[in-house]
């Protein structure tokens, strides 16, 4: 399955160019997308070295297997991806983030290590942490949307 990304329209807004390379990351891990064509256009050399540089960060590095460039003009790029198994076990720890709970006990915001993949891809996760600032056991249920919104829900972790 290949995926397609058009810059062209949003070739001068560096924020929106990074969250929809962003979004089409995301997207070929969540679906074994083997193949990504970005479309910076011809002639605009700066936004193709804008998305090489972002291509370059090290954590996506480790997800994709090679980066091709258009041949004969400037204005695609290829992004190749093979997910054999280790690849797939870098990209679910890539795509780990911090989310926040609110302590049950004492309201102190903590954050944990979460993948939404691995969430989206196994189910909703029980995880019993000790708060950081009060002591108390917080069982947390930690859920993704299909849209790898992460939602953590904590309450008390003693045995009643
Ligand atoms: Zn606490």
């Amino acid at each position: 399955m290949k995926l397609k990304l058009d810059l062209h329209p949003i070739y001068n807004d560096s924020r929106a160019i990074d969250l929809a390379l962003r979004g089409i990351m995301d997207e070929a891990i969540e679906k074994r997308i083997t193949e990504v064509e970005i479309i910076t256009g011809i002639g605009s050399g700066q936004l193709k070295r804008a998305v090489l540089r972002f291509l370059d960060q090290p954590e996506l590095k480790s997800i994709y297997h090679r980066v091709e460039k258009d041949g004969d003009n400037w204005g695609r790029l290829f992004v190749h991806f093979r997910w054999e198994r280790l690849q797939m076990a870098k990209a679910v720890a890539a795509v780990a983030e911090k989310e926040n709970y609110v302590c049950f006990c004492c309201g102190t915001e903590v954050s944990v290590v979460v993948s939404a993949v691995t969430l989206q891809e196994e189910g909703p996760e029980t995880r019993m942490v000790e708060c950081p600032s009060c002591g108390s056991p917080n069982r947390l249920t930690i859920s993704a949307n299909r849209q790898g919104q992460v939602k953590i829900l904590a309450a008390s972790g003693y045995e009643s």
